[in-house]
């Protein structure tokens, strides 16, 4: 049986003498690991259609219990200038991390697919990256549920009014917060990230967001995926 989806390469691993594991985040089966023979031997597009970034058409072969091997890889954007532009890549290493860590395998997911690919194009386009890399992660953490409730205490349920925490995994009121180890959230935070995983990626690139905000939205998502997801 030959399969065939668009994918977008995550990550790529050495394999043997000249092979490499290739992670993509695909259309039509969400994260997959595939095989691919030799692209390590000769400088060819075939070799660098298996680049990080690299958007392409792939077909592959196996059994689905096995790790299955590309038999064709067409790239339909290779993302170049993104990938070798330093600054912009590290940003965007921190999505594709997070991508690895928390997405299960061959679950597809068109919302995701699409919200990333269209956020590489973006990218590509303005060279600019911050806004991008919260939003892909906010809306990641949303659609598997990772997102914490930022209307309700986490704790007592009450609406979360006035002064805010957040704890572990939850963001929670001042009562609650007394006694337990929290960092307080400010009020701009809260209410950013509460609307910010319904807006849309039209929607994100019209708003300006301040750079102090962006730094506090920063501080959060690395807290809260270090302290929710157990890698
Ligand atoms: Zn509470």
């Amino acid at each position: 049986m030959i399969y065939s989806t668009e994918g977008i390469v995550i990550n790529n691993t050495d394999y043997a003498e000249a092979d490499l594991i290739v992670t993509y985040l695909s259309k039509d089966f969400g994260l997959i690991n595939l095989f691919a023979k030799s692209p390590r031997k000769i400088k060819s597009r075939w070799g660098s259609s298996f680049e990080p970034l690299t958007y392409s058409r792939i077909s592959f072969i196996g059994r689905e219990d096995r790790l299955q091997r590309v038999i064709q890889s067409d790239i339909l954007e290779s993302f170049q200038t993104i990938r070798e532009n330093y600054k912009l890549f590290l940003k965007l290493s921190e999505v594709l991390k997070l991508f690895l860590d928390i997405l299960p395998k061959r679950e597809p997911n068109i919302e995701l697919f699409s919200l990333f690919l269209n956020s590489l194009f973006s990218i590509k386009k303005t060279q600019k990256v911050e806004n991008y890399t919260i939003f892909l992660k906010i809306k990641t953490l949303k659609i598997l549920g990772f997102l914490p409730d930022f209307q309700h205490c986490g704790v007592c349920h009450n609406r979360l009014n006035g002064e805010t925490h957040y704890s572990q995994g939850f963001v929670i009121c001042k009562n609650c917060a007394s006694g337990r180890e929290s960092s307080q959230l400010s009020q701009g935070v809260v209410k950013i990230l509460s609307e910010m995983s319904n807006w849309s990626l039209s929607y994100l690139e019209r708003v300006r967001i301040s750079e102090k905000l962006l730094m506090e939205i920063e501080d959060f998502l690395k807290n809260h995926i270090l302290s929710s997801i157990r890698v």
